[in-house]
């Protein structure tokens, strides 16, 4: 029998299952493989963080249903950290959601905002949720190439037209999981005014807003003028602060579209633990030193690799955000063939350019949320085979 809906049918078969099946035979065969697939942190989360959750835990008010839009103390530390970071003004009230990681918001969004048939515009390649989650709730997508010649950015003026008219969302993603690619603010300002011409809502992730290297800090979109009225922003404390797997997120912005999304969630979630919403805004009240430790280490690994690359002829740009290293494969091979063979001679895992779009075809990407040892191990590894 076959129970599955025709809705969950779309979903094309997991492509990292081949691979996966791989790197389980390699371990079972004794293989010491190292992981440079994973997008998540291995670094600990900060004890002051932990520590208030600990607090928290010991109040039994905190045991609770919680409130679904997320407890006060919360949204108002996501408002001071919008109002001193970037200089934005929220209403916690009506313009900050809270929410069960970044990711539950970014799948709830989509069927909060369109209908069956309707298409999301989607860079390409980018993080598989946006698609997945448009085709489960029987939308269309539209991939936007995101080119390197274009420094990883979408061109709007070559959508057709047909597919501008039947669009109801659009997403955007900076500093870029895979691409690692950051914007200035002038880009945003072109997004909304494309936004704003075309009547199509931006939803911009930020999950890698405060993983930054050197002088750069990333832009919020929010940061436009006007740009409230047709966009919101995903925030995630996941990779800014090495939680991943506590789920707790934020959606800021246009309060039509975050009252859509609460009247959704509203009906499927009853909110985030109480103790680790307050935990997550004593993190953001605190001293962010922590943040600065954490991008450091981030930077030297970046080094480590680039440099590795280099010296086998693969030459990238040193990334300005996020954890992810954006390589083109070496000449002759396809994204597959490469990561296939990396994993079969070497034990190392990177991941395909292609799992992330078509767009990213000729690429790999290596995630440096590894231990600094392991990534030199990996890197060596990768450079005996070449
Ligand atoms: C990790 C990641 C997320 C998900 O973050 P959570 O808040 O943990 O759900 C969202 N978007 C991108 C691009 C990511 O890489």
């Amino acid at each position: 029998m076959n129970y599955q809906s025709n809705r969950l049918g779309q979903i094309p078969p997991y492509l990292f299952a081949e691979i996966n099946k791989k790197k389980v035979a390699m371990i079972e065969a004794g293989v010491d493989v190292i992981d440079l697939g994973i997008g998540d942190p291995d670094l600990p989360t900060p004890p002051h963080i932990v520590e208030k959750l600990v607090e928290e835990m010991q109040d039994p008010a905190n045991f609770k249903y919680p409130s679904f839009i997320g407890c006060l103390e919360y949204r108002q530390s996501i408002a001071d950290f919008y109002l001193r970071h970037y200089g934005v003004e929220l209403d916690p009230e009506t313009e900050v959601l809270a929410l069960i990681g970044s990711k539950e918001g970014i799948a709830h969004l989509i069927p909060a905002l369109i209908d069956p048939g309707d298409t999301v515009l989607i860079p390409d390649p980018s993080y598989p949720v946006y698609r997945m989650a448009t085709l489960l709730a029987n939308g269309q997508y539209y991939d936007m190439p995101l080119l390197k010649e274009n420094n990883f950015q979408p061109d709007f003026d070559s959508i057709p037209q047909e597919v501008v008219d039947s669009a109801k969302l659009m997403f955007l993603n900076y500093p870029g999981n895979p691409t690692s690619a950051t914007v200035d603010v002038n880009f945003f300002k072109k997004a909304v005014a494309f936004s704003q011409e075309q009547g199509i809502p931006i939803a911009h992730d930020s999950a890698y807003n405060m993983v930054t290297y050197s002088d750069y800090t990333a832009p919020s979109i929010l940061q436009v003028k006007g740009a409230k009225k047709g966009s919101v922003e995903f925030g995630s404390l996941s990779k800014t602060y090495n939680m991943t797997g506590w789920r707790i997120g934020f959606v800021v912005g246009n309060k039509e579209i975050i009252k859509a999304l609460s009247v959704l969630k509203s009906n499927t979630d009853t909110g985030q633990f109480t103790p680790i919403q307050k935990a997550a805004a004593f993190a953001l009240n605190s001293d962010q030193n922590c943040v600065v430790a954490h991008n450091s280490i981030y930077e030297e690994r970046m080094a480590v690799v680039l440099e590795a690359l280099s010296s086998i002829g693969i030459q990238v740009e040193p990334p300005k955000g996020s954890f992810f290293v954006w390589a083109p494969v070496p000449e002759g091979y396809t994204s597959t063939e490469f990561v296939t063979h990396i994993l079969e001679k070497t034990g190392v895992i990177v991941t395909p350019g292609n799992a992330f779009g078509p767009s990213g075809e000729g690429y790999f990407r290596i995630s440096l949320s590894v231990p600094t040892a392991r990534l030199f191990e990996a890197i060596h590894r990768i450079k005996e085979s070449i």
